[in-house]
């Protein structure tokens, strides 16, 4: 830029790139925009997810680091990471469904998914069958000729619900019926697509990127047409995940098995701790051997059973909300998945869109509490639990 007016040199400033070596880390990418030698090499770029990087919502370099690490972590081809959880959810949704087509869900499902399906049902003739997701038999009773996904969380929240993801696959084997699945509960202790799963879907803000610092979530595709399909239409959707929380959520990927794996036999010791106590009535841990899918997780996940355990308390609703509001270590907030643990009381947070029929026939009670356990240490998390039901009651 020599002999350029100073205005001018100061827009455009030199832009490095390593010469004879490499950034060891995912370096961050935070511009918006690549520029071309040639105008046929930028229109192929606009071809698919793989082509060259032109514009910041069509591919990042950062944000495609962070796709291909949880692509490979998950056994997928490619992956879309997104603003949010539900930024992926809906993308996927939205992108594989059209007005007329039919659904099987779950009854037991992240609060905003299911307030996505009544929207869907409601304003875009999307019907919906829920199934208890118990045995496979009750996706061949509500298949119909007009159903194009099937919709499964791997632990589902806050029940802690285990499906058989192997069986409700082979359930719609030999049909064009994609299977989606959530698997923000469980991840490196389960990948969905090992078991014939179309598309995994996390919330990145919980165990991926694990520290409480970033919003975001992903989609990972078991084949490239699937993967290819959604994009077309992410790219109208436009609900792509900033560099720099795509930074963040690799940089959390590091620590992501160990965090699980401790998370899991801590939360394996609370939940054996909270059956044994007077004022607690039920426990829901899939790792517990009276956990109505005990042996499927077993099967399923054999590492562990994941940081999140709910509970109901003999005093109900009153005193799952005594309870929330006594402990001290533990923070009292919607979320899951961080190093520190949280509790919280889904019937008048993550699932307040839920009438008292559909909370009951979703299995949550009024009284139920939820618990994400974190890093800290077991003995310091049950003193601050036995004192807060000491004083719930
Ligand atoms: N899926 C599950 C299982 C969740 O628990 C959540 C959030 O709690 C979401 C999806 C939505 O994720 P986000 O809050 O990142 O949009």
């Amino acid at each position: 830029m020599t002999g350029h007016h100073p205005q001018t040199r100061a827009v455009h400033p030199p832009v490095i790139s390593p010469v004879g070596s490499r950034p060891l880390g995912v370096p961050i990418y935070q511009g918006h925009l690549f520029a071309f030698d040639s105008a046929d090499a930028l229109a192929t770029a606009f071809q698919g997810p793989d082509e060259a990087f032109f514009y910041g919502r069509m591919g990042n370099p950062t944000v495609r680091s962070l796709e291909h690490a949880v692509a490979e972590l998950e056994g997928g081809t490619g992956a879309l990471a997104t603003a949010s959880g539900m930024g992926a959810i809906s993308a996927v949704l939205l992108a594989l469904l059209r007005s007329g087509d039919h659904v099987i869900a779950q009854t037991a499902l992240y609060g905003g998914t299911y307030a996505l399906f009544q929207d869907l049902a409601e304003r875009w003739g999307v019907e919906v069958t829920y199934i208890p997701g118990d045995d496979p038999a009750e996706v061949q009773e509500a298949l119909r000729p007009s159903t194009r996904l099937l919709y499964l969380e791997t632990i589902a929240n806050p029940t802690t619900h285990v499906t058989d993801l192997p069986a409700f696959t082979a359930a719609v084997r030999g049909t064009d019926v994609l299977t989606v699945v959530d698997n923000t509960f469980a991840p490196i202790l389960c990948r969905p697509v090992d078991h014939g799963v179309d598309v995994v879907v996390h919330s990145t803000t919980k165990y991926l990127s694990g520290h409480g610092d970033v919003v975001g979530g992903i989609a990972v595709f078991a084949d490239p047409a699937t993967h290819q399909r959604v994009w077309k239409h992410f790219l109208e959707l436009g609900p792509v995940a900033d560099p720099f929380a795509a930074w963040l959520t690799v940089r959390g990927l590091a620590t992501m098995p160990m965090r699980v794996a401790r998370q899991s036999a801590s939360t394996l010791d609370i939940a054996g701790r909270l059956a044994a106590h007077p004022s607690v009535s039920r426990v829901h841990y899939p790792g517990l051997s009276d956990h109505p899918q005990h042996e499927v997780a077993r099967r399923l996940l054999p590492d562990g059973a994941g940081g999140v355990l709910a509970f109901e308390l003999t005093g109900g609703r009153d005193a799952g909300g005594a309870f929330s509001e006594a402990v001290r270590l533990i923070g009292l907030g919607p979320s899951l998945g961080a190093v520190a643990s949280l509790v919280m009381h889904p019937a008048s947070t993550s699932h307040r869109q839920m009438d008292a029929a559909s909370l009951a026939a979703a299995g949550i009670g009024e009284g139920t509490v939820r618990l994400s356990i974190g890093l800290e240490d077991p003995d310091d998390l049950w003193a601050d639990i036995e004192q807060a039901l000491a004083k719930a009651g």
